[in-house]
Protein backbone atom coordinates (compact mmCIF):
# COMPACT_ATOMS: atom_id res chain seq x y z
CA UNK A 1 0.00 0.00 0.00
CA UNK A 2 1.36 3.89 -0.92
CA UNK A 3 -0.12 5.99 1.78
CA UNK A 4 0.17 9.74 2.81
CA UNK A 5 -0.43 11.23 6.14
CA UNK A 6 -1.08 14.75 6.12
CA UNK A 7 1.42 15.44 3.72
CA UNK A 8 2.03 19.19 2.20
CA UNK A 9 4.39 20.80 -0.39
CA UNK A 10 6.11 23.70 -0.04
CA UNK A 11 8.15 25.34 -3.02
CA UNK A 12 10.25 27.82 -2.44
CA UNK A 13 9.24 28.40 0.89
CA UNK A 14 11.34 31.49 2.26
CA UNK A 15 11.37 33.84 -0.69
CA UNK A 16 8.24 35.62 -1.93
CA UNK A 17 8.10 32.91 -4.92
CA UNK A 18 6.44 30.46 -1.83
CA UNK A 19 4.08 28.37 -3.21
CA UNK A 20 1.75 25.77 -1.61
CA UNK A 21 1.70 23.00 -4.06
CA UNK A 22 0.23 20.27 -2.10
CA UNK A 23 -1.73 21.12 1.21
CA UNK A 24 -2.47 18.69 3.77
CA UNK A 25 -3.17 15.28 1.79
CA UNK A 26 -3.93 12.36 3.05
CA UNK A 27 -4.20 8.89 1.10
CA UNK A 28 -4.32 4.94 1.01
CA UNK A 29 -3.68 3.59 -2.85
CA UNK A 30 -3.76 -0.60 -2.13
CA UNK A 31 -2.50 -2.77 -4.27
CA UNK A 32 -4.04 -3.84 -8.00
CA UNK A 33 -6.09 -0.32 -7.98
CA UNK A 34 -6.67 1.69 -10.66
CA UNK A 35 -6.14 5.28 -9.63
CA UNK A 36 -6.97 8.62 -12.09
CA UNK A 37 -5.60 11.60 -10.80
CA UNK A 38 -7.29 14.96 -12.63
CA UNK A 39 -7.19 18.69 -11.87
CA UNK A 40 -6.46 21.38 -13.99
CA UNK A 41 -3.08 22.88 -14.86
CA UNK A 42 -0.87 23.93 -11.93
CA UNK A 43 -3.11 22.34 -9.39
CA UNK A 44 -0.49 19.94 -8.33
CA UNK A 45 -0.64 16.38 -9.64
CA UNK A 46 2.61 16.27 -10.60
CA UNK A 47 3.93 17.08 -7.21
CA UNK A 48 1.15 14.58 -6.04
CA UNK A 49 3.16 11.67 -7.83
CA UNK A 50 6.61 12.87 -7.31
CA UNK A 51 5.76 12.72 -3.73
CA UNK A 52 3.92 9.31 -4.04
CA UNK A 53 7.09 8.02 -5.96
CA UNK A 54 9.41 9.18 -3.40
CA UNK A 55 11.23 11.64 -5.76
CA UNK A 56 10.43 14.53 -3.97
CA UNK A 57 10.56 14.69 -0.19
CA UNK A 58 7.49 16.94 1.07
CA UNK A 59 8.11 19.69 3.36
CA UNK A 60 5.84 18.28 6.11
CA UNK A 61 4.16 15.02 6.79
CA UNK A 62 4.99 11.23 6.29
CA UNK A 63 5.03 9.58 2.83
CA UNK A 64 4.61 5.35 3.59
CA UNK A 65 5.76 2.52 0.98
CA UNK A 66 4.47 -1.49 1.22
CA UNK A 67 4.95 -0.23 5.47
CA UNK A 68 8.32 1.95 5.10
CA UNK A 69 7.96 5.26 6.39
CA UNK A 70 10.59 6.56 3.18
CA UNK A 71 10.60 10.13 4.87
CA UNK A 72 11.56 8.88 8.58
CA UNK A 73 13.66 5.94 7.39
CA UNK A 74 17.21 5.76 5.43
CA UNK A 75 16.40 4.30 1.93
CA UNK A 76 17.74 3.47 -1.30
CA UNK A 77 16.84 5.46 -4.57
CA UNK A 78 17.17 2.00 -6.04
CA UNK A 79 15.01 0.18 -3.77
CA UNK A 80 12.40 2.71 -4.27
CA UNK A 81 12.55 2.37 -8.07
CA UNK A 82 11.62 -1.26 -7.84
CA UNK A 83 8.41 -0.99 -6.39
CA UNK A 84 7.03 2.34 -7.58
CA UNK A 85 8.30 3.59 -10.93
CA UNK A 86 7.30 6.66 -12.97
CA UNK A 87 6.77 7.29 -16.59
CA UNK A 88 7.31 11.44 -16.48
CA UNK A 89 5.31 13.68 -19.38
CA UNK A 90 7.08 13.00 -22.82
CA UNK A 91 9.25 10.14 -21.65
CA UNK A 92 10.74 10.23 -25.34
CA UNK A 93 12.54 13.55 -24.92
CA UNK A 94 14.75 11.45 -22.69
CA UNK A 95 15.51 8.65 -24.94
CA UNK A 96 19.72 8.37 -25.24
CA UNK A 97 20.10 4.95 -26.55
CA UNK A 98 20.57 3.91 -30.27
CA UNK A 99 18.49 1.13 -30.33
CA UNK A 100 15.02 -0.23 -28.35
CA UNK A 101 16.78 -2.81 -27.13
CA UNK A 102 19.35 -0.44 -25.44
CA UNK A 103 16.83 1.94 -24.18
CA UNK A 104 14.80 -0.78 -22.37
CA UNK A 105 17.74 -2.77 -21.15
CA UNK A 106 19.03 0.40 -19.55
CA UNK A 107 16.39 0.27 -16.76
CA UNK A 108 16.52 -3.22 -16.45
CA UNK A 109 20.24 -3.21 -15.44
CA UNK A 110 19.79 -0.23 -12.94
CA UNK A 111 18.10 -2.51 -10.96
CA UNK A 112 20.39 -5.21 -11.16
CA UNK A 113 19.01 -8.12 -13.39
CA UNK A 114 21.74 -10.38 -14.51
CA UNK A 115 23.14 -9.49 -18.47
CA UNK A 116 22.17 -13.19 -19.48
CA UNK A 117 18.57 -12.69 -18.47
CA UNK A 118 17.97 -9.02 -19.79
CA UNK A 119 17.18 -9.88 -23.27
CA UNK A 120 14.00 -12.01 -22.19
CA UNK A 121 12.79 -9.26 -19.49
CA UNK A 122 13.60 -6.64 -22.70
CA UNK A 123 11.19 -8.99 -24.93
CA UNK A 124 8.47 -9.53 -22.31
CA UNK A 125 8.32 -5.28 -21.33
CA UNK A 126 8.18 -4.80 -25.49
CA UNK A 127 5.26 -7.23 -25.69
CA UNK A 128 3.40 -5.94 -22.83
CA UNK A 129 3.51 -2.44 -24.92
CA UNK A 130 2.19 -4.93 -28.17
CA UNK A 131 5.63 -4.19 -30.34
CA UNK A 132 8.06 -7.35 -31.14
CA UNK A 133 11.29 -7.42 -31.52
CA UNK A 134 11.43 -6.82 -34.92
CA UNK A 135 11.52 -3.29 -33.05
CA UNK A 136 15.07 -4.13 -31.38
CA UNK A 137 17.44 -3.04 -32.99
CA UNK A 138 15.18 -0.15 -34.36
CA UNK A 139 16.19 3.53 -33.69
CA UNK A 140 13.98 4.90 -30.81
CA UNK A 141 13.80 8.03 -32.45
CA UNK A 142 12.50 6.66 -35.75
CA UNK A 143 9.37 5.53 -34.64
CA UNK A 144 5.95 7.12 -34.46
CA UNK A 145 4.69 8.90 -31.74
CA UNK A 146 2.50 6.20 -30.19
CA UNK A 147 5.64 3.43 -30.68
CA UNK A 148 7.85 5.98 -28.93
CA UNK A 149 5.83 6.32 -26.10
CA UNK A 150 5.38 2.39 -25.86
CA UNK A 151 8.95 1.96 -25.62
CA UNK A 152 9.16 4.58 -23.14
CA UNK A 153 6.45 2.65 -21.00
CA UNK A 154 8.33 -0.55 -21.61
CA UNK A 155 11.72 1.26 -20.56
CA UNK A 156 10.12 1.64 -17.10
CA UNK A 157 8.10 -2.07 -16.13
CA UNK A 158 10.97 -3.82 -17.57
CA UNK A 159 11.71 -3.25 -14.18
CA UNK A 160 8.51 -4.89 -13.15
CA UNK A 161 7.14 -2.09 -10.61
CA UNK A 162 4.42 -2.59 -8.25
CA UNK A 163 3.31 0.80 -9.08
CA UNK A 164 3.48 2.04 -11.49
CA UNK A 165 2.89 5.75 -12.39
CA UNK A 166 2.19 8.00 -15.35
CA UNK A 167 2.13 11.51 -15.86
CA UNK A 168 -0.18 12.13 -18.57
CA UNK A 169 0.77 8.99 -20.49
CA UNK A 170 -1.40 10.13 -23.65
CA UNK A 171 -0.33 13.61 -24.39
CA UNK A 172 0.64 15.08 -27.25
CA UNK A 173 -0.49 11.85 -29.02
CA UNK A 174 -2.70 11.63 -32.09
CA UNK A 175 -5.83 9.65 -32.27
CA UNK A 176 -4.50 6.21 -33.44
CA UNK A 177 -1.23 6.47 -30.80
CA UNK A 178 -3.35 7.18 -27.94
CA UNK A 179 -5.72 4.53 -28.74
CA UNK A 180 -2.88 2.37 -28.68
CA UNK A 181 -1.37 3.52 -25.34
CA UNK A 182 -4.67 3.40 -23.57
CA UNK A 183 -5.66 -0.15 -24.80
CA UNK A 184 -2.18 -1.69 -24.02
CA UNK A 185 -2.55 0.42 -20.62
CA UNK A 186 -5.85 -1.18 -20.41
CA UNK A 187 -4.93 -5.18 -21.64
CA UNK A 188 -1.52 -5.96 -20.05
CA UNK A 189 0.58 -3.10 -18.80
CA UNK A 190 -2.17 -3.12 -16.14
CA UNK A 191 -2.44 -6.31 -15.02
CA UNK A 192 -1.23 -7.77 -12.13
CA UNK A 193 0.44 -4.22 -11.15
CA UNK A 194 -1.29 -0.83 -9.36
CA UNK A 195 -1.74 1.75 -11.82
CA UNK A 196 -2.16 5.42 -10.92
CA UNK A 197 -1.98 8.09 -13.47
CA UNK A 198 -2.40 11.33 -14.05
CA UNK A 199 -4.51 13.03 -17.28
CA UNK A 200 -6.62 15.89 -18.31
CA UNK A 201 -8.52 13.55 -20.42
CA UNK A 202 -11.73 12.03 -19.28
CA UNK A 203 -12.27 9.68 -21.70
CA UNK A 204 -8.62 8.28 -20.56
CA UNK A 205 -9.79 8.94 -16.53
CA UNK A 206 -13.34 7.13 -17.61
CA UNK A 207 -12.04 4.26 -19.75
CA UNK A 208 -8.75 3.35 -17.45
CA UNK A 209 -9.90 3.83 -13.46
CA UNK A 210 -12.11 2.60 -10.95
CA UNK A 211 -11.51 5.37 -8.93
CA UNK A 212 -10.44 9.28 -9.43
CA UNK A 213 -8.70 11.92 -6.78
CA UNK A 214 -9.39 15.34 -7.86
CA UNK A 215 -7.16 17.88 -6.54
CA UNK A 216 -7.68 21.48 -6.88
CA UNK A 217 -5.30 24.30 -6.00
CA UNK A 218 -3.50 21.79 -3.59
CA UNK A 219 -6.35 20.14 -2.11
CA UNK A 220 -7.69 16.53 -2.76
CA UNK A 221 -11.00 17.97 -2.86
CA UNK A 222 -13.02 14.20 -4.38
CA UNK A 223 -11.35 10.75 -3.73
CA UNK A 224 -14.05 8.35 -4.94
CA UNK A 225 -15.16 5.98 -7.48
CA UNK A 226 -15.16 7.20 -11.08
CA UNK A 227 -18.59 5.40 -11.99
CA UNK A 228 -20.30 8.51 -9.18
CA UNK A 229 -17.88 11.07 -10.30
CA UNK A 230 -18.99 11.41 -13.38
CA UNK A 231 -22.24 10.72 -12.38
CA UNK A 232 -22.06 13.77 -10.66
CA UNK A 233 -22.64 16.45 -13.02
CA UNK A 234 -22.75 19.50 -10.52
CA UNK A 235 -19.20 18.50 -9.24
CA UNK A 236 -17.40 17.68 -13.07
CA UNK A 237 -18.45 20.93 -13.80
CA UNK A 238 -17.91 23.00 -10.62
CA UNK A 239 -14.22 21.51 -10.85
CA UNK A 240 -14.37 22.44 -14.41
CA UNK A 241 -13.84 19.33 -16.39
CA UNK A 242 -15.70 18.08 -19.28
CA UNK A 243 -17.58 15.07 -19.10
CA UNK A 244 -16.23 12.03 -21.07
CA UNK A 245 -17.89 11.20 -24.49
CA UNK A 246 -19.65 7.95 -23.15
CA UNK A 247 -20.81 10.14 -20.25
CA UNK A 248 -22.43 12.61 -22.27
CA UNK A 249 -23.98 10.08 -25.10
CA UNK A 250 -25.84 8.23 -22.59
CA UNK A 251 -27.38 11.23 -20.86
CA UNK A 252 -28.12 12.46 -24.24
CA UNK A 253 -29.56 8.85 -25.00
CA UNK A 254 -31.60 8.86 -21.99
CA UNK A 255 -33.32 11.67 -22.78
CA UNK A 256 -34.47 10.94 -26.26
CA UNK A 257 -35.29 7.51 -25.43
CA UNK A 258 -37.57 6.75 -22.36
CA UNK A 259 -36.65 3.30 -22.71
CA UNK A 260 -32.68 3.80 -22.34
CA UNK A 261 -31.38 1.09 -20.14
CA UNK A 262 -28.71 1.90 -17.86
CA UNK A 263 -25.74 0.65 -20.01
CA UNK A 264 -22.06 0.25 -18.14
CA UNK A 265 -19.86 -0.25 -21.19
CA UNK A 266 -19.81 1.17 -24.71
CA UNK A 267 -20.24 -1.89 -26.11
CA UNK A 268 -23.78 -2.40 -24.47
CA UNK A 269 -24.41 0.98 -25.64
CA UNK A 270 -23.58 0.15 -29.14
CA UNK A 271 -25.91 -2.98 -28.94
CA UNK A 272 -28.99 -0.93 -27.73
CA UNK A 273 -28.26 1.70 -30.74
CA UNK A 274 -28.10 -0.93 -33.00
CA UNK A 275 -31.04 -2.52 -31.97
CA UNK A 276 -32.70 0.66 -32.27
CA UNK A 277 -31.84 1.07 -35.76
CA UNK A 278 -33.18 -2.40 -36.54
CA UNK A 279 -36.40 -1.40 -35.59
CA UNK A 280 -36.68 2.05 -36.91
CA UNK A 281 -35.62 0.34 -39.90
CA UNK A 282 -38.47 -2.54 -39.71
P1 LIG B 1 0.16 20.18 -12.29
O1 LIG B 1 0.97 18.95 -12.53
O2 LIG B 1 -1.21 19.90 -11.76
O3 LIG B 1 0.08 21.08 -13.50
P2 LIG B 1 2.33 20.94 -10.49
O4 LIG B 1 2.34 19.93 -9.40
O5 LIG B 1 3.36 20.81 -11.54
O6 LIG B 1 0.85 21.04 -11.12
O7 LIG B 1 2.48 22.39 -9.85
C1 LIG B 1 1.70 22.87 -8.77
C2 LIG B 1 2.12 24.30 -8.46
O8 LIG B 1 3.46 24.32 -7.98
C3 LIG B 1 2.11 25.22 -9.68
O9 LIG B 1 1.70 26.49 -9.27
C4 LIG B 1 3.55 25.23 -10.14
O10 LIG B 1 3.87 26.44 -10.78
C5 LIG B 1 4.30 25.09 -8.83
N1 LIG B 1 5.58 24.35 -8.99
C6 LIG B 1 5.73 23.11 -9.51
N2 LIG B 1 7.00 22.71 -9.47
C7 LIG B 1 7.72 23.73 -8.92
C8 LIG B 1 9.09 23.92 -8.61
N3 LIG B 1 10.00 22.99 -8.85
N4 LIG B 1 9.44 25.11 -8.06
C9 LIG B 1 8.52 26.07 -7.79
N5 LIG B 1 7.20 25.94 -8.04
C10 LIG B 1 6.79 24.79 -8.62
MG1 LIG C 1 1.91 18.23 -14.29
Amino acid sequence: MLELKEVSVIYDPHTRFKKEALIGANLKIYEGERVAIIGRIGSGKSTLIEVISGLLKPTSGEVIIDNINITKEKIKRSDIVKKVSVVFQHPEMQFFAETVFEEIAYGARNIGIEEGKIKDAVLMALNDVGLDETYLEKSPFELSGGEKRRVAIASVIVMNPKYLILDEPTSNLDFGGKSSVISYLQERVARGRTLIFVTHDMDEAFMLSKRIIVINEGHIVFDGETERFFDDAELVERIGLEPPFFVKIKKTLSKCFPDFPSCEDYDSVVQYLLRKRSEYNG
